[in-house]
């Protein structure tokens, strides 16, 4: 018994084979090219789709990413694995925030996309269509953005399938990062439309703030090798369970104007509700609105730009 070929798009890797290259599709009318890997391993077993580089200046996930993509031996591989290190590649050359330049949109906002749609939909629907939906299980890598520092933390989505929902939480759990949190929001993010669709996902963080620690990658790296022999793709022993901290409430705070943010808090800081968490403040040092935690818990990111828009978020705690 063998694999199946590996089709993505016009890619494709046959068992026992591993295959780098570029998809190309159109994007509102205009070629967007894709870069990912194939690997097709030469006994069968799981089909596991990775990504990174939704948000494109979040460098430890697309650096682990890169990693897995080169390394990954389809000789020794048990199943298939699609790596596809930047999605977002028209940001990564930009080296934009939160969005995609060709429209303004958040990407990880607009899964699992729309055929017709803008040009964040129209990469959504793609994506979704020819690697997500063809894998048994999801993994998403991001990190703190440019102006984002976090604790590493990995979010699974409870979609109300339990079958679902408890795999994904063994998979938050092997990854081996410290918060693992339970959310049921935002609608069109990666991993909710994979929980959606019957697909077991997470989405990790780690890094952030434009600076890609060999820590912060070996987080994902490690994790994913961890992932990996948890499905069984991969040889060696399960991976021995680490301690962690379920988070049942992911809770993010916006600045309701334009201004200055001065957080009081550091990341990873635990909080009391009611705490002062930081201010946004005008030219002439005003306080416009403060940030109080809106539950016990722990400050997972915090945005760490001065500037501050209306809407922005601030910081998130999980509780
Ligand atoms: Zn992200």
């Amino acid at each position: 018994m063998a694999n199946d070929v590996l089709k993505v798009g016009s890619l494709s890797a046959a068992p026992g084979e591993k295959r780098y290259g570029i998809n190309e599709f159109s994007v509102q009318g205009q070629p967007y090219r894709l870069p990912m890997w194939l690997v097709n391993g030469s006994t069968p077993g799981p089909t596991l789709a990775v990504t990174a580089g939704v948000h494109a200046a979040e460098y430890a996930s697309i650096a682990a990413a890169l990693d897995l993509g080169q390394r990954l031996d389809p000789k020794t591989l048990r199943g298939r694995a699609i790596v596809v290190p930047v999605m977002n590649m028209p940001a990564f050359g930009a080296r934009s925030i939160y969005v995609c330049p060709l429209d303004g949109k958040n990407p990880n906002r607009v899964f699992p996309g729309n055929a017709q749609g803008t040009a964040s939909e129209q990469i959504a629907d793609w994506m979704f269509k020819n690697v997500i939906s063809q894998a048994g299980f999801y993994c998403d890598l991001h990190g703190g953005d440019l102006i984002e520092a976090l604790v590493p933390f990995t979010i699974f989505f409870g979609s109300g399938n339990d079958k679902v929902d408890s795999a994904a939480l063994e998979m938050a759990k092997v990854f081996g990062i410290h918060y693992l949190v339970r959310s049921t929001t935002p609608p069109g993010s990666t991993i909710f439309a994979a929980a959606t669709a019957g697909i077991p996902a997470i989405l990790t963080e780690a890094g952030g703030q434009g600076i890609w620690t060999k820590e912060d990658v070996d987080a994902h790296v490690d994790g994913l090798d961890r992932l990996l022999r948890h499905l069984g793709m991969t040889a060696g022993p399960p991976p021995a369970a680490k301690p962690f901290t379920l988070l049942e409430q992911f809770l993010w705070l916006r600045s309701q104007h334009e201004g200055f943010w001065y957080p009081a808090v550091p990341v990873n800081a635990a909080v009391k509700k009611g705490q002062d968490l930081g201010s946004v403040k005008d030219w002439e040092g005003r306080v416009l609105q403060t940030a109080s935690s809106p539950a016990d818990g722990r400050v997972l990111f915090i945005v760490t730009s001065l500037a501050i828009n209306n809407n922005d978020p601030l910081l998130a705690v999980g509780a």
